[in-house]
């Protein structure tokens, strides 16, 4: 009878500390966050960076285009089990994804910026339609909860006034003039004279922060750092990500 018990409490031991892979889902070693595929899969961007793009100085690929952001920082690439992350989190409403995601950004911040002191943290908006239709701004739970940890106040200081075709379906000197208009100053936020940190989750081609931090200066802020969670690598790797059904190919 004793040993009986044992094995019930083992067992439900074992299932009340079943450990998943925090990327996959996968059930693993009680002992580790992530399943080797997925470890493996990760690309943090580490060392000397591009501060336009992003991207290791060694991967730049930077054409020249007038910035109106004065950085840009992300943790990773877009790839493998980030990929898949930020996936489940934009398209199967997944909101408590944004805690392990905003806590890479403000890692990455941390050290990207340091010593610079950031007034006011704000997003990338979405129209309404778009956020009924997902139950949630994906930047803007970024957003909120990477300020909770860097503890500078987070406000909605933007607006998307109406949707627009995806960047990729454009050749390269239409994308900005696609966003023409397309965003504006939330008149209920003071942005005037502070330095603004812009978030959302992937930077592809960065047409939209570069729009969106433009109208933050042009509504009054004195500079905007930016940061995502993720910058794909390259043009491949941008179409596939504006194709919005697009499921992680693993
Ligand atoms: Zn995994
Ligand atoms: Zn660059």
């Amino acid at each position: 009878m004793k040993k009986a018990f044992n094995n019930i409490k083992e067992y439900a031991a074992r299932f009340l500390f079943t450990q998943r892979c925090k990327y996959c889902g996968r059930v693993i070693d009680i002992r580790k966050e992530s399943c080797d595929s997925c470890e493996n899969s990760i690309k943090e961007i580490t060392g000397a960076i591009c501060f336009k793009c992003g991207k290791e100085k060694k991967k730049c690929d930077c054409k020249g285009q007038i910035l109106f952001y004065e950085k840009l920082c992300a943790p990773y690439y877009y790839s493998g089990a980030i990929k898949a992350l930020i996936w489940r989190f934009k398209f199967r409403n997944k909101p408590d994804i944004a805690d392990f995601l905003a806590e890479q950004m403000a890692k990455c911040v941390v050290t990207r910026y340091e010593g610079y002191d950031f007034d006011l943290i704000t997003y990338v908006p979405t129209t309404k339609k778009d956020v009924k239709n997902r139950g949630y701004n994906q930047a803007e739970l970024l957003a909120k909860r990477f300020a909770e940890i860097l503890d500078v106040p987070c406000e909605n200081a933007l607006v998307k006034n109406y949707e627009t075709a995806p960047q990729h379906t454009l050749p390269e000197m239409k994308r900005s003039g696609n966003l023409l208009g397309v965003f504006e100053v939330n008149e209920k936020t003071d942005i005037e004279f502070k330095r603004v940190l812009l978030c959302d989750d992937v930077k592809t081609t960065g047409s939209t922060l570069n729009e969106c931090a433009k109208t933050l200066l042009i509504g009054g802020a004195a500079e905007v750092f930016c940061v995502t969670v993720a910058i794909t690598e390259n043009e491949k790797t941008e179409k596939l990500v504006e194709k919005e059904d697009l499921s992680p190919d693993w």
